[in-house]
């Protein structure tokens, strides 16, 4: 049976975030990803500015050319949440961390390519297609239940080809908002906080209307929806993000949203050509359990509304130091973990408190 240091569990910004750090530290990490890369990400797919200062500090760059897509920037000045009496007006979405404020040029990204070039850069050695369903501990030893998804394919559903375990000391679950490392080691995960649902819609369209273009429109207005409802250009096409708490009905909350967009903008969208959906729960953060780890969105880590690609990347940074600390010194990695990330759950909590995402 293969055995690894470190397996990291998804290859999204915090799993390459981490991977980065141990293999600075060179240390050996396998990254397990359930997709084919580069995989689709549900995402407005903004870098912050506190995101591009984390990608200078801990990958010496930020995206190349490739990685963007039109409009290249969003302009902080240009984030702009409407309502009927003030009409459009400022609204700040990225808050300073620490006394330090960040980049107004935000950049405009296409996830799958970004979270793409960002594992590249970490140098993690990524095994795609590999999907973990189970951990067990033993002395010491972690074992990892794996699905090799190609498998699967090849063998026609023969799924006891497709299982398989891998050894290590230390499991890294970065595997998102719906982490199954997190429903293992916490199984009133699920209980533990309200559950928002999130559907994006990709339209073609013909006319962007009164809508600026390279700017992030955000509605906070009952008529529009429960909560946070936005839209900007990505390249050819016009997104629009719509939530609410589990059981709404969002797809009509998405038709109410774009109405509203053409009746108020006389926006004229033409053809839907994708939608996806997600769930984030919104319970205390959770950094793991003795040598398994929590980083980024698996760990609950993400500064509303919905900055989390920053959170992820120095969240899973860290958690990366944490074992690096931990074997080296011989120490408890949970506790050193915990201690290091100290300042993301502090502003967090700013966040939480300053940033609103519910209609009023
Ligand atoms: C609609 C929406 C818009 C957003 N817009 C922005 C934005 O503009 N800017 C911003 O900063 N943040 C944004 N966010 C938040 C941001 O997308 C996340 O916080 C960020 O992606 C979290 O990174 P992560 O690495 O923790 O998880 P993810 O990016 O979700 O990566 C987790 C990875 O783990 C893999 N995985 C999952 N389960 C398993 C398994 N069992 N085994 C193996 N692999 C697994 C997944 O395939 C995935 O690749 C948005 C979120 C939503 C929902």
């Amino acid at each position: 049976m293969k055995e690894y240091p470190v397996i990291i569990a998804g290859g999204g910004p915090a799993g390459a975030a981490c991977a980065k750090a141990l293999k600075e530290e060179g240390i050996e990490a396998l990254v397990i990803e359930k997709e084919k890369l580069p995989r689709h990400k549900i995402c407005s797919g903004i870098l912050f500015g506190q995101t591009q200062v984390l990608l200078e500090k801990y990958f010496g760059a930020i995206p190349p050319d490739e990685v963007y897509c039109e409009p290249n920037t969003i302009n902080a000045a240009d984030i702009q949440e409407w309502n009927k009496e003030k009409g459009f007006f400022n609204y700040v979405w990225e808050l300073p961390k620490n006394g330090i404020d960040f980049s107004k040029e935000y950049k405009n990204i296409w996830r799958n390519k970004f979270d793409r070039w960002l594992l590249e850069q970490s140098g993690a050695n990524v095994r795609e297609n590999c999907l973990l369903r189970n951990f067990s501990t033993d002395k010491g030893k972690i074992s990892v239940d794996v699905f090799n998804k190609e498998k699967i394919q090849i063998d026609k559903l023969d799924m006891e080809k497709a299982r398989e375990q891998i050894l290590c000391k230390y499991l890294i679950g970065a595997d998102g908002g719906n982490s199954q490392v997190r429903k293992i080691l916490e199984p009133d995960w699920i209980k533990a906080g309200p559950e928002v649902v999130i559907f994006q819609a990709y339209y073609r369209f013909e006319n962007m209307g009164e809508l600026k273009d390279g700017s992030w429109n955000v509605f906070f207005k009952k008529e529009v929806g429960e909560m946070l409802c936005c839209v900007h250009r990505k390249g050819d096409f016009l997104t629009l993000c719509v939530g609410g708490f589990t059981g709404m009905n969002l797809n009509e909350s998405m038709a109410v949203f774009k109405k509203f967009l053409s009746d108020q903008f006389r926006v004229v969208f033409t053809k839907q050509e994708r939608v996806e959906g997600c769930l984030m729960r919104l319970a205390p953060p959770n950094l793991g359990k003795g040598n398994i780890l929590l980083t980024g969105e698996a760990a609950g880590i993400i500064y509303l509304n919905g900055e989390g690609i920053s959170a992820a990347i120095d969240s899973g940074y860290r958690a990366g130091k944490a074992v690096a600390r931990a074997i080296k010194e011989n120490k408890d990695v949970s506790l050193i973990y915990a201690e290091m990330t100290t300042d993301v759950l502090d502003h967090m909590k700013v966040c939480m408190k300053e940033i609103h995402f519910l209609t009023e």
